[in-house]
């Protein structure tokens, strides 16, 4: 085991599904101590029951990221029970529809906005004094291809995940001066929750070979694949990368695009 995260204790949301839950796992199997926090309970239990088993130290919290006093609460647990947190993973996100343009609903948009864009800035700004005075901290948001390009997502969430990737920038020119560390993940088709329906029916309607056929690589991921590149933002061996917004997405953003919709 490389131990790449020995001793750095991390704070993961959206850690009982998908990505968050690979992160953990892989942050845990690196050394890191861990405060993992989802809405959904029960999977935050299943995670800490195998990451228990694993030999790794977890604690978890349920926790709606669209509530800053939630996430107050989930940040001065970390700090509770760790004294320091070297390391936050925004991941929690939510998808929303694939409306047309005059069919959209604002309580959609402000829920996708809620969650996406203000849960990382809530947790952003309840760390960031800490990391600042000790002058470390690698903070790593889950943005999407989305957030860079059209084609991957609906309006709202492609909004969101846009707006993520400019916080990112704007958060990270704000704290490098501090040895703080601020990145996005931009991640293609990955095969999680959030993307099983899309899946199921693909594999239903025989058309499992088609899913990430617009990327380079010709497939979709598996989470692992994308918390393999949230272990490394984390790690020292990313200690002169801030401010980036990385696709881990089969090569899909380095070609030009189909026109019109993709999904
Ligand atoms: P996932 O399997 O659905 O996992 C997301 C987790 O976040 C779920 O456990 C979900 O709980 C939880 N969650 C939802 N709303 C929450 C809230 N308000 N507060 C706290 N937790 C909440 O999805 P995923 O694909 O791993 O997504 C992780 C991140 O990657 C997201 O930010 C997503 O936008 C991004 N991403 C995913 C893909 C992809 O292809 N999968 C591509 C690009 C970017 P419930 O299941 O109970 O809702």
């Amino acid at each position: 085991m490389a131990e790449r995260l020995k001793g750095k204790k991390a704070i993961i949301t959206g850690a009982s599904n998908g990505i968050g839950r690979a992160s953990a796992i892989l942050f845990a199997r690196e050394g890191a101590n861990l405060i993992l926090a989802d809405i959904n309970e029960a999977g935050l239990g299943q995670v800490q029951e195998e990451i228990n088993g694993m030999g790794g130290n977890v604690f978890i919290r349920k926790t709606d990221v669209s509530s800053e006093e939630e996430i107050k609460a989930l940040i001065n647990l970390g700090l509770e029970k760790f004294t320091d947190i070297d390391i936050l993973v925004n991941n929690a996100g939510i998808s929303g529809g694939l409306d047309v343009l005059e069919e959209q609903r604002l309580d959609e948009w402000q829920r996708i906005y809620e969650i996406n864009v203000l849960g990382p800035v809530y947790a952003t700004k309840h760390i960031i004094a800490h990391m600042k005075e000790r002058r470390k901290g690698s903070i790593i948001n889950i943005a999407s291809v989305a957030g860079i390009m059209s084609g991957a997502g609906g309006n709202a969430y492609s909004a969101s995940k846009a707006a993520l990737i400019n916080f990112t920038k704007t958060s990270a020119c704000e704290v490098g001066s501090y040895n703080v560390r601020i990145n996005a993940i931009c991640p293609g088709l990955i095969e999680t929750g959030m993307t099983q329906p899309f899946f199921e029916w693909a594999r239903s309607a025989g058309k499992e070979n088609q899913l990430g056929k617009y990327c380079e690589l010709k497939r979709a991921a598996h989470p692992e694949e994308v918390a393999g590149a949230i272990v490394f933002l984390a790690s020292d061996e990313a200690s002169y990368i801030t401010g980036q917004a990385i696709a881990v997405d089969g090569g899909i953003t380095a070609s030009m695009s189909v026109p019109g919709r993709k999904i």
